[in-house]
């Protein structure tokens, strides 16, 4: 294919795009694909040695593929969460596919990184954050966007992990104190480990391991959450091999759902300290999965800052009303959070991947994360942010394009309408739904 026939295959891809929309809209569409498991093997021929045309191609697209596609923007659909879309989005992942950039550091994409940090200050003052997590203000703090709130999830217990070794090995009186006198023989044991050694990386013929990653100091820690919290948290435990406790939430009498209380914290970390397990983490949620429930941060957040335990709060879903400021209140308690997540790609009207982040100390994270091979260098890395140093993978595309296409073309208005707008949908179907259940 030669540009000139990209520039007609493309048109007419365009074209197929909006009247799908169009068909979505005026139901000529199901949302559920009539298909069995192992349909598309039958259809698949073999791999092609050949070239084929694009008309054969477009051809085939409605029986192999459309046909067994779920649509997620039907009006009809209303599984999983929402999943909000918009033109100019899909219009910022044409331009992020044409250009094929892979902005994992500075100098391997300028614009992707300083949009991408651009953005997200612009999201600190939209969905009222506090300012010490901007790109652009003094002191470490700093955003970025994931893929997923999975991955963010997975990265801060990365982080807070870290963290904790670091103060175990580098300030052991600081847990001392945070352990208070009913420490288990496990801390004790362990601080006498690692005043003995430590803080001195380890020398043997495998790739010595970073002091702050060691597993022999984090086999006690346990993380929390409440028993409403998705299950990628239990997902992100588990692989990054720490113990999750989940505590059990109570009726918040005034959201009517179900939140993580102080005193259900405070006893938590309280009967664990007295097991000899360390408590480095809860993993809070604002819009929990099946209740939207809303763990209150201005209650949890002091206790886990007084204790040194790292707070992350995931509000995957429910993050992108805050753009909304009557929905501020629900966030209420942020400045004691470390780190913080919602996905843009659920009610934000962009699609699939833009998962913003953002930490208190980013500067930690860059420790962490770092592994610095000769070809991933750049003269201006002393000055410059790489955010290959805040995620799991190395390459990343350029996500903050739909944020800037999106919030440019329809404006914060019009996001903020739709959103209310949602939110009254879904204050009728809920009341209807209790009314039900009722009966
Ligand atoms: N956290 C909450 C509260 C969610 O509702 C979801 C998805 O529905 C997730 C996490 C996982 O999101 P992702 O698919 O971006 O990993």
């Amino acid at each position: 294919m030669d540009s000139q026939e990209f520039r007609q295959a493309g048109k007419r891809m365009v074209d197929y795009v909006a009247d799908y929309w169009d068909e979505l809209r005026t139901g000529q569409r199901r949302p559920l694909p009539p298909v069995k498991p192992g349909y598309l093997n039958e259809l698949m021929p073999e791999a092609p040695t050949k070239p084929d045309g694009w008309d054969r191609i477009f051809q085939d697209l409605e029986p192999m593929i459309m046909n067994g596609n779920t649509n997620w923007h039907h009006p009809h659909f209303f599984a999983y969460f929402p999943t909000a879309c918009s033109y100019p989005a899909i219009a910022a992942d044409i331009l992020s596919g044409g250009i094929s950039a892979v902005g994992f550091t500075w100098k391997s994409c300028p614009s992707m990184t300083e949009l991408e940090m651009s953005t997200l200050d612009w999201l600190v003052d939209l969905l009222g954050l506090p300012q010490h997590f901007k790109n652009a203000a003094e002191g470490p703090g700093c955003g970025i966007i994931q893929s997923t709130a999975s991955d963010a999830t997975l990265i801060a217990i990365f982080a807070a992990r870290a963290t904790a070794v670091e103060k175990i090995k580098v300030f052991p009186s600081f847990f001392e104190r945070v352990a208070s006198s009913k420490v288990g023989e496990t801390i004790k044991t362990l601080l006498s480990k690692v005043r003995q050694n430590t803080v001195e990386e380890e020398t043997n013929e495998c790739a010595a391991l970073p002091y702050y990653h060691d597993p022999t100091v984090f086999e006690k820690f346990v993380a929390y959450c409440s028993d409403q919290a998705h299950s990628s948290v239990e997902k992100g435990a588990m692989l990054a091999g720490i113990r999750l406790r989940k505590l059990t939430s109570s009726l918040d009498e005034q959201l009517g759902n179900y939140a993580l209380t102080k005193e259900t914290l405070e006893k938590a970390i309280k009967e664990d300290r007295a097991k000899g397990l360390i408590p480095f983490m809860l993993i809070a949620t604002v819009g929990t999965t099946s209740t939207c429930g809303v763990d209150h941060l201005e209650e949890i957040g002091p206790v886990c800052n007084k204790e040194g335990i790292w707070l992350h709060v995931d509000a995957a879903y429910a993050g992108s009303f805050l753009i909304c400021p009557e929905f501020h209140y629900l966030a209420k308690g942020m400045e004691f959070v470390d780190s913080y997540n919602f996905n843009a790609h659920k009610c934000l009207m962009m699609n699939f991947d833009c998962s913003p982040m953002w930490f208190k100390n980013g500067a930690h994270i860059v420790k962490y994360f770092n592994v610095d091979p000769l070809y991933l260098k750049h003269e201006h890395q002393a000055t410059a942010s790489d955010y290959r140093h805040f995620q799991v993978a190395l390459g990343r595309r350029f996500r903050s394009l739909k944020i800037w296409f999106v919030l440019r073309s329809l404006g914060v208005a019009r996001l903020q309408e739709y959103l209310r707008g949602v939110s009254k949908i879904s204050k009728i179907v809920t009341f209807y739904f209790n009314k039900i259940l009722i009966l």
